[in-house]
């Protein structure tokens, strides 16, 4: 352990109130930090041990799934046998309610179902318009419904733009349900999602990202549509679909990271996410909103989680740093360490370059005369495997040039100041070190 932290940590020397500090970090109250430790007691006393992480190391990424799901489906029964999620805010919800993070938190483990309420369901509210709402939140607060979030394809991460997946208008008249339909389909093999967790085993739906072609066959770029890949009632894989997990990761094992691909998928019209663009039941698209940022929404879920993850490693950065300032000094000093050996590396190369050039300024003379087939005697370069390793860009700058004197006097000062360079580095170097 970091030696500043070590004597902090024996001492008890700081200079705060360690009591407020807790207080503070669970929300503001004492009766906030009795509440955390109370839902704690709840994961760690369980009498099913079905929370106990002991063994995660020992277990195979499948049978760490399966514990995983197991845990979930005693958290969601825990919670509803003490009320967890009929505070009014809640709605009848366990996620939405203010003791589900405090939770989540307490299980020190991830669950295969975290990205139904990371992402699945926020995009849902954020996207869907409220009839769409009012018919599929209750289902995710059921646990009817599992979804996933169906962004990124194997050839596009970042270039959203980019991505291929198609969601095609299908009137009726042509074959489509009542009301018209969309056709969800992955042209190519680029286009397969990839990536998405909870996707591979976990979830029944997924709201996939793809580009909306209307009912005149425009291209509307890329809108968020709610796909059903398994069954509801007994989880088996759907018609058309091709899912499955992405397999072992350096890390979150716990998580189905998934693949997915649509071959010519038929879901309602009305499954598209419709609060700020719309087609009607003729395949006529609407915008409903105007500005320009709004065609940024379509992917918003994704930035969102994204933006969250980045602030919470700048938190913890900003505050180690803040809090003990000898780890920062060390950090910073190391991180000077790194860039002088840097420099003192590059200043060496250089020299050895304009060194060779340097003694280029002598021999050259004679390599150009022979080159030039004035003089047919033996060459240096030809027999000193060294030299004879910039001895193509010499030969080239001097049957180009031919200009001997600027030469010598150019290759003289640029081996003056390397050497210089790499003298004056090497001292600040050593006197950083002491
Ligand atoms: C653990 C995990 C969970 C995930 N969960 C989901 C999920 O639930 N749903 C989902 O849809 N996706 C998910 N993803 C996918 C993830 O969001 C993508 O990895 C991300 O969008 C980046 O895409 P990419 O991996 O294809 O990288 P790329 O876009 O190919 O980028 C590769 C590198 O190039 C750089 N780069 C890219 N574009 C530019 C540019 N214009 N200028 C400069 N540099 C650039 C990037 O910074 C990066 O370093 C998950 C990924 C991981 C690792």
């Amino acid at each position: 352990m970091n030696a500043d932290l070590k004597r902090e940590r024996e001492t008890g020397r700081r200079n705060f109130d360690v009591e407020r500090l807790t207080h503070m970090l669970d929300g503001g109250s004492a009766e906030a930090t009795r509440r955390r430790r109370q839902l704690q007691a709840m994961i760690e006393r369980d009498p099913t041990g079905v929370f106990d992480n002991s063994d995660n190391m020992y277990l195979h990424r499948t049978e760490r799934h399966v514990r995983a799901l197991a845990k979930h489906v005693r958290l969601i029964e825990l919670c509803r046998k003490v009320g967890i999620g009929s505070e009014p805010e809640a709605n009848g919800d366990v996620v939405q309610s203010p003791d589900f993070p405090t939770l989540i938190h307490a299980l020190a483990d991830d669950l295969p179902t975290a990205l139904h309420w990371v992402m699945f369901v926020p995009n849902i509210q954020s996207l869907c318009d409220e009839e769409q709402q009012s018919l599929l939140l209750p289902l995710c607060r059921d646990w009817r419904m599992i979804g996933c979030y169906a962004q990124t394809e194997l050839g596009h991460g970042s270039n959203v733009r980019a991505l291929e997946t198609t969601a095609t208008f299908l009137p009726e008249r042509k074959g489509g349900m009542k009301g018209g339909s969309f056709v969800i389909h992955s042209p190519t093999i680029t286009s397969a999602k990839f990536w998405p967790g909870t996707l591979g085993r976990t979830a029944n739906h997924a709201m996939v990202i793809a580009r909306l072609i209307d009912g005149d066959g425009v291209d509307r770029g890329i809108h968020n549509f709610l796909v059903p890949l398994r069954s509801m009632k007994d989880h088996t894989l759907l018609p058309g679909v091709t899912t499955g997990d992405i397999g072992p990761k350096i890390g979150y094992p716990v998580m189905d990271n998934g693949f997915a691909m649509f071959d010519k998928v038929v879901i309602p019209r009305r499954n598209m996410a419709m609060r700020f663009a719309s087609v009607d039941s003729n395949g006529k698209y609407e915008k409903k909103a105007v500005s320009d940022a709004v065609s940024k929404i379509a992917y918003i879920t994704m930035m969102q989680v994204r933006i969250l993850e980045c602030f919470y490693k700048a938190i913890v950065v900003r505050v180690r740093n803040e809090l003990v300032p000898p780890l920062a000094k060390v950090l910073v000093t190391r991180e000077l360490d790194q860039w002088l050996s840097l420099a003192i590396h590059s200043s060496f190369s250089l020299m050895i370059d304009h060194l060779f050039s340097f003694f280029g300024f002598f021999l050259g003379p004679r390599l150009y005369l022979q080159r030039s087939g004035k003089e047919s005697g033996h060459c240096l370069y030809h027999c000193n495997p060294i030299l004879g390793d910039s001895t193509p860009r010499i030969r080239r700058q001097w049957l180009q040039q031919e200009r001997i004197t600027d030469f010598g006097l150019q290759a003289t000062t640029a081996s003056a100041l390397s050497i210089t360079r790499c003298i004056l580095l090497f001292l600040l170097y050593r006197q950083e070190g002491s």
